[in-house]
């Protein structure tokens, strides 16, 4: 299969697997909407060309939030792709805390492609809780996610400088909408 046929072959895949899902957002948005972002991130910020990292970023979500399997991906994507899902997916079976605790501790030890992905993944979910934020997360539960992601981002450095600029930014200006920033020192005090 060509590039683009593989691409569009996950992006297909992802599309339907997510078909009933919306995402959290007061326009609840069609979830789709969200790994095709994390994907185009990856190609038109981050300029990478390897398409099973492209392909993963497409596919980042499916078996956390739609119980795909790991061999499936393998069997239709190729085992790379499988690999880079595996690292970048929570267990579920753990509690939420517990869950995002591990984020932080296992970011540094996850693969090249991997931690690409999981910063496109960051940069579109701090994204959204900036513009486009669940309606009943209050303003101190949007500031504790952007700083969490902050901690697992702090693990990911050194691998894409162009994501991890744009990062810097959403996290700049999601700090500023939630008044995060420290407040400007009063001059000629
Ligand atoms: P959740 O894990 O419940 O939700 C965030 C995840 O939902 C994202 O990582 C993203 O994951 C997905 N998502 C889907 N739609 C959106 C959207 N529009 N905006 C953002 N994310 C979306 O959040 P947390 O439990 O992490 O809560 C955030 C912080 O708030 C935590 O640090 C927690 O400690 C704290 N908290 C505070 C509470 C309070 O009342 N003050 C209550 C509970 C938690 P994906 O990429 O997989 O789609
Ligand atoms: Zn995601």
């Amino acid at each position: 299969m060509n590039l683009a046929g593989r691409i569009l072959a996950a992006a297909s895949f992802a599309a339907e697997k997510h078909k009933n899902q919306k995402r959290k957002g007061s326009d609840a948005q069609p979830y789709i909407n969200h790994p095709l972002e994390v994907a185009s991130l990856l190609a038109n910020v981050g300029k990478i060309d390897d398409a099973d990292v492209i392909i993963a970023g497409i596919l980042h979500d499916t078996v956390e939030d739609c119980g795909v399997s790991y061999e499936e991906i393998g069997e239709l994507f190729g085992r790379r792709v499988a690999g880079y899902v595996r690292e970048v997916t929570d267990d579920k079976s753990l509690p939420k805390a517990e869950r995002k605790r591990l984020q932080v501790e296992h970011s540094p030890h996850l693969s090249h492609g991997a931690k690409q992905v999981k910063l496109a993944d960051k940069i579109s979910n701090i994204r959204d809780v900036t513009e486009n934020p669940p309606a009943d997360w209050s303003v101190e539960r949007r500031r504790e996610y952007v700083e969490w992601g902050e901690e697992v981002v702090a693990g990911l450095r050194g691998v894409n400088g162009k994501l991890e600029r744009l990062f810097d930014d959403v996290v700049a200006r999601a700090k500023g909408s939630l008044e995060m920033s420290e407040p400007p020192a009063v001059a000629g005090g």
